[in-house]
């Protein structure tokens, strides 16, 4: 008998499940939607040329393996708090902000998690209804308490801004505010600036802390600039604000982990302070970072020439994705006699479009079309191509209807 006989079998992951399930497909016709990984219109993966630039030269300059500091590269960290900031940021000349490279997005939000636990105990983060689904195994796992505040109206296939506004009024004062900075995962939907001007005064008024996600800056817009507007914004207004932030899909650096956990404190005392707690939490947990995506970002975000090209780059994925999310649009309003107005999809941003199909609806658009997407409704334009935008129209059709 197994000393191990009491595990019992855990559920595929919501996501990433999806991925193997799609692998075991043996049909031509497959689709897969699932996970928010840029493809090209041939849906092949894609390394961004500035990313084998900068790996070239880092293999010319013959770099070491030593391991890096607790808190990464510091080279890395500085042009991560500046790209998320904007250089001249006076929070950054102060020295208030605390930076430590994390793993990823992921790992970057359990650092931020562990510290919550550690120095706010019993303060709950309150997420938006719905998140990307890791939020919640990420807070439960770290023993932070979480609720939800509503988020998308069914109705409307958009924001339920008052709904948002008055949960995030209900919440016990010094609550954490879950927000994603841009291109909300799942839905696609996004507060307007003056909606984030409102969500800032309430968060303000009740003293709440704001804790940003930020894994799309420049795939909202193609802006690198006009994607962190929201977290400057709150950093603007003297707000203590963490952020944490990846690499994953901008610089399509997914398997690197390659991302970074800032707090914006009130003082150049304090940042010092929560930067050496944020250390003594890494050091347990994984001890130090790997080198490798981080000196990526620290010589594309570092070199002016890398710095325009990886710009371009990015309009060119951000762009694509919105001819894709033009043309579904179009083949469904064309097939589609019901007269649904599918006009949602255009008004949608980002990576994901959510169609609204339910549970049921998604099964069918798997078990009959081939097409792979998670349960929620979700499906990754990233991963759809032109040439698929017809097959993809008629097999929501048939879904919805
Ligand atoms: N936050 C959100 C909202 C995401 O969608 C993702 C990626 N799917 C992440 C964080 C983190 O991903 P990673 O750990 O690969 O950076």
């Amino acid at each position: 008998a197994s000393r191990f006989e009491g595990v019992s079998m855990a559920p595929p992951d919501p996501i990433l499940g999806v991925s193997e399930a799609f692998r075991a497909d043996k049909c031509d016709l497959k689709l897969n939607l699932g996970v928010g990984a840029y493809r090209t219109e041939e849906l092949q993966p894609y390394v961004l040329n500035v990313v084998k630039k900068a790996e070239n030269l880092m293999l010319q300059r013959g770099e070491n393996k030593e391991y890096l500091p607790i808190e990464g590269l510091a080279a890395f960290n500085k042009v991560t708090a500046e790209l998320l900031l904007g250089a001249d940021n006076p929070a950054i000349h102060e020295g208030r902000v605390a930076t430590v490279q994390g793993l990823s997005g992921t790992g970057s939000l359990r650092l931020a998690a562990a510290l919550i636990e550690r120095y706010f105990p019993g303060a709950k983060v309150l997420i938006s209804s719905p998140t990307w689904g890791n939020h919640k195994n990420i807070f439960n796992d770290a023993r932070v308490p979480w609720s939800e505040y509503r988020y998308y109206d069914p109705k409307t296939v958009g924001l339920d801004f008052d709904g948002m506004i008055s949960d995030i009024k209900g919440a016990p004062e010094g609550s954490f505010i879950l927000l994603h900075g841009c291109a909300h995962n799942p839905t696609g939907i996004d507060p307007t600036p003056g909606q984030w001007e409102k969500i800032a005064d309430v968060i303000q008024e009740k003293n709440h802390i704001p804790f940003f996600d930020v894994a799309y800056q420049g795939f909202a817009s193609g802006s690198l600039d006009e994607d962190a507007s929201s977290v400057r914004l709150f950093v603007a207004r003297g707000m203590e604000v963490l952020v944490a932030q990846s690499y994953s899909k901008n610089l399509g650096l997914y398997s690197e982990r390659i991302g970074a956990m800032n707090v914006v404190c009130s003082s150049s005392d304090v940042a010092v302070r929560v930067k050496s707690q944020l250390k003594r939490i890494a050091r347990p947990m994984y001890s130090n970072p790997p080198i490798h995506g981080a000196k990526i970002v620290a010589n594309v975000v570092g070199d002016p020439t890398l710095f325009n090209e990886w710009k371009e780059e990015m309009e060119l994925m951000a762009g694509r994705i919105k001819t894709v999310r033009q043309k579904l649009f179009d083949s469904l309003s064309a097939k589609d006699k019901s007269g649904k107005d599918w006009s949602f999809i255009l008004k949608q941003i980002g990576m994901f479009s959510f169609t609204g199909l339910n549970k049921a609806q998604s099964d069918n658009m798997t078990d009959k079309w081939h097409v792979y997407m998670t349960k929620d409704g979700r499906i990754s334009l990233a991963g759809l191509s032109l040439a698929k935008c017809e097959y993809l129209a008629d097999a929501i059709i048939d879904s919805y209807h």
